[in-house]
């Protein structure tokens, strides 16, 4: 039997930047941003600012240290941060938000769908201050779109509530916009139309934009300002990161091409559907398929050449660049013809 080729629908991270973006990477104009400020990773942070409608950014290695870096401004040690049950900052980053961030962290159910909380659920949970031994909540962290529930986007109206319920109880936001693009792209809106009344907001380059590095954490300038120590605290502070910044502006590039991987996820699903699987309709890139047995599915994908993974239970595929839509139709051609 011959080798099928691997199609890999486990994560859009898995991405490998093409010519282009290397060739950017390796023409740009660098310096010691430690020292100074890499004229490139200069370019990128203003840039993603603006895309963002904030006034400052920094390029980050990964999303977990920009989410940490939020966190770890916004919270005093012992302070409880509200999230959605199933968030990036309280189950996939191995707890810094508390082992380093000092957070106590308080997931709240999602009342309002998929990954959604409501503001009632928002105001119920920061309460009123109590006796001087009372825990005090500071912080609301938001994530859109939501990983765990199937990348499920959070529209501007109901951010804007979530957002007005956070302020009226004295809490602070962090929006983990790891996949913002793609809520932006499936909404046809300006990222910016995602961050209104935000402090602060991280954004990932390296997933469905396609780069090999960086996350942007971004907010005030006084934000900023803070979080490039936490940043070199962390070890995260990069000499000439022009080189992945380059990759980055690339990626920024190529934020409205997240449309075809969410067609491509609306593909995926209509063909496991006809082939009997129970799959949600997917919002953006991310699909997720209720079987009987999870590990015996994701060992006879793999038997196929079809890798996808884990994810709340179920099987996540999750679309991207790297995939085209002859991928998908290959995948479900393989997957059907095994069942
Ligand atoms: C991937 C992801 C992150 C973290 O990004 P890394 O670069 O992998 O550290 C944070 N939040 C969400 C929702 C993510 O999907």
């Amino acid at each position: 039997m011959t080798q099928l080729a691997p199609l890999d629908f486990r994560s859009d991270t898995v991405t490998r930047p093409d010519e282009a973006m290397r060739l950017a990477m390796s023409a740009a104009e660098v310096a010691d941003d430690v020292l100074d400020h890499d004229p490139t990773m200069k370019l990128l942070e203003e840039r993603v600012a603006d895309l963002l409608g904030v006034e400052a950014a920094l390029w980050v290695p990964s999303g977990s240290m920009g989410n940490l870096i939020a966190l770890t401004v916004h919270l005093r040690p012992g302070d409880r941060f509200l999230a959605p049950r199933g968030a990036h900052v309280l189950d996939n980053e191995l707890g810094t938000a508390a082992w380093i961030a000092g957070g106590m962290p308080h997931p709240l159910e999602c009342d309002a769908g998929p990954g959604r909380v409501s503001p009632d659920a928002v105001r119920a949970a920061a309460g009123t201050s109590g006796p001087y031994y009372t825990l005090r909540t500071t912080l609301l962290c938001l994530e859109n779109t939501h990983n765990a529930s199937g990348g499920s986007v959070t529209q501007p109206d109901e951010h804007a509530l979530l957002v007005s319920a956070a302020r009226e109880t004295g809490l602070r936001v962090h929006l983990d916009g790891a996949r913002l693009w793609n809520a932006a792209v499936a909404l046809g809106l300006p990222p910016a139309a995602l961050t209104v009344g935000v402090d602060t907001v991280q954004v990932c380059l390296s997933k469905g934009l396609g780069a090999p590095v960086g996350s942007v954490v971004a907010g005030s300038s006084s934000f900023v300002a803070e979080a490039r120590r936490v940043r070199k605290m962390l070890g995260g502070g990069v000499r000439q990161g022009g080189v992945l910044a380059a990759a980055g502006l690339i990626g920024l590039d190529r934020i409205d091409d997240l449309a075809q991987d969410h067609a491509n996820a609306r593909t995926l699903t209509q063909g496991l559907v006809e082939l009997g699987w129970l799959v949600d309709p997917p919002e953006t890139n991310i699909v997720l398929a209720g079987v009987p047995d999870l590990e015996r599915t994701l060992t006879g994908l793999r038997h196929l050449g079809v890798y996808a993974g884990p994810m709340a239970g179920k099987v996540r595929f999750v679309l991207h660049r790297d995939l085209r839509t002859e991928d998908v139709t290959e995948a479900l051609r393989r997957i059907g013809s095994a069942s």
